[in-house]
């Protein structure tokens, strides 16, 4: 844990200095420390309403998306096949995936090393499922946290197992929905659909598959929660060394709230702080950020809203916890961008642009062809000369293709094996197996160069090279 200047500014021997010994959520004697979160209000969290109202709509509807009959997203891991903006790619496309992560990679680093934990606060699923969605029912069903806390001291009454027994059948049947929706974004809307309606026993291992991740997103959000992030989730295990003193986040202001005092013990040497607890009720971590930084800290910002709510309360300017860089709390500093943020930049729009010229040149039949290995060429009648040859071809699409293959640079005649091949399946790799023949006058090397021009209605989709082997001249 990180305290930054923390220490310098208070008594020592004020601080309960109990968190840098285990974390929050954990008792002196190990044992699970349930936090009861109290629900926020504010200018934050009001927006996080909104966004993550958009968010949920965007997740449920995205598998149910189709354009030109296409879904907008698949990712089909198990048969390697991924539809991203209704574009088929295939595991041919390797490096747009490749450079793809990479980016995503760069820019996640590039996204915390500026704006801290913003992202697991905002944006990561399991914060925004869980607190804006599994924690609103408990407060609607179990009542605001000090509620929850008295609920969980009663006895096994029938209040209680009512309202317990609601949750929790609530917290499945929300996870089933969900682990649905993960499903329709591998299998797309139409397999999901087929799946319910074709009999149970013909897809046992999806529907145990359905069931382990009902019970895994049941558990995570309904016993692991904040442990997904305070422990198990690397990304947060990285946040100690993307963070500098630049580094935007959530943050206590020391300088100003210190030395905390109660209200009714306020001083004119006292601090902002009048030590309340509310930041710490409203962190679904359970953490205390007037501590100083700490790993466990999501960047949810409902402590900004609780604190700023005592703040107008007391009088006081908003903003003793704020969002906002140790340099900007310590030296008063802005934000400014430091050489470490301008070099992942860079790095950011180079394979931002690489990317772009991948995607802008791939082709959606994507052809190979090659000589059959093992084979001269054959003499024919009239002084003529052929090499058999074998194309693979993609066909990306989601409809049956009618190509043409022409000689581009060379006079001489493409034979067909069979005329049938000429009709790329759709969504498949076809197999062609082709004659060239050529005359001999054209020859005049052992290996000729040759350009094979692919044509869809006319049109020209891609040119490929190749040789046509002959005799030693
Ligand atoms: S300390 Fe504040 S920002 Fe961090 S997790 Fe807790 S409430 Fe959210
Ligand atoms: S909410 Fe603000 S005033 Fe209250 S304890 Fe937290 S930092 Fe201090």
């Amino acid at each position: 844990m990180n305290t930054g200047g923390l220490e310098e500014s208070k008594n020592k021997s004020e601080l309960d200095q109990s968190y840098r010994d285990r974390v929050s959520t954990v008792t002196e004697k190990g044992k699970r420390n349930w936090v009861f979160a109290e629900k926020p209000k504010g200018k934050f969290y009001t927006l996080r309403n909104y966004f993550s109202f958009a968010y949920f709509i965007a997740f449920f509807s995205i598998p149910l998306i189709k354009v030109n009959g296409m879904p907008f997203l698949m990712l089909n891991f198990p048969e390697g096949k991924f539809i991203i903006f209704s574009k088929i790619f295939w595991p041919q496309d390797f490096i747009i995936f490749a450079v793809g992560m990479i980016t995503a990679i760069v820019f996640v680093v590039l996204f915390t090393v500026i704006y801290g934990r913003l992202f697991c606060g905002w944006v990561c699923p399991q914060t925004v499922f869980m607190e804006m969605l599994f924690r609103k029912i408990e407060w609607w069903i179990e009542g605001s946290y000090t509620q929850q806390q008295k609920l969980n001291k009663a006895p096994w009454n029938t209040e209680k197992i009512l309202k317990r027994g609601g949750k929790h059948v609530t917290f499945f049947l929300l996870s089933f929905l969900i682990a649905n929706t993960f499903l329709a974004y591998i299998l797309g809307i139409d397999g999901l659909l087929k799946v319910i309606h074709e009999p149970f026993s013909e897809h046992l291992l999806l529907f145990f598959g359905l069931l382990f991740f009902t019970f895994l997103f049941y558990c995570v959000f309904a016993f692991v929660r904040e442990i997904v992030c305070t422990t198990i989730c690397p990304y947060g295990r990285l946040q100690g060394v993307m963070f500098d003193k630049d580094t935007m986040q959530v943050a206590y202001d020391y300088k100003r709230g210190e030395p905390r005092a109660k209200i009714s013990a306020q001083l004119s040497t006292a601090g902002d702080c009048i030590d309340c607890h509310k930041c710490v009720h409203v962190c679904p971590t359970g953490i205390d950020i007037r501590n100083g930084i700490q790993m466990e800290c999501v960047g949810c910002t409902a402590c900004i809203d609780a604190c700023d709510e005592v703040m107008v309360k007391i009088k006081k300017p908003v903003g003793l916890i704020l969002y906002a860089s140790e340099n900007h709390i310590s030296k008063g500093h802005k934000f400014h961008f430091n050489n470490r943020m301008k070099a992942y930049s860079i790095l950011l729009i180079i394979l931002t642009i690489f990317m772009t010229v991948l995607i802008a040149s791939r082709h959606s039949i994507d052809t190979y062809i090659s000589r059959v290995k093992g084979q001269l060429y054959q003499e024919l009648p009239e002084n003529k000369l052929s090499n058999l040859f074998n194309a693979k071809i993609i066909n990306k699409t989601n409809k049956d293709v009618a190509i043409e293959l022409r000689l581009e640079n060379i006079a001489g005649e493409i034979k067909m094996v069979s005329q049938h091949q000429l009709h790329l399946k759709k969504e498949a790799l076809n197999q062609l197996t082709f004659f060239i023949i050529l005359d001999k006058k054209e020859i005049h090397k052992r290996n000729t160069e040759l350009k094979i021009g692919i044509y869809q209605n006319g049109a020209k989709i891609q040119t490929i090279n190749s040789t046509f082997l002959g005799p030693f001249m």
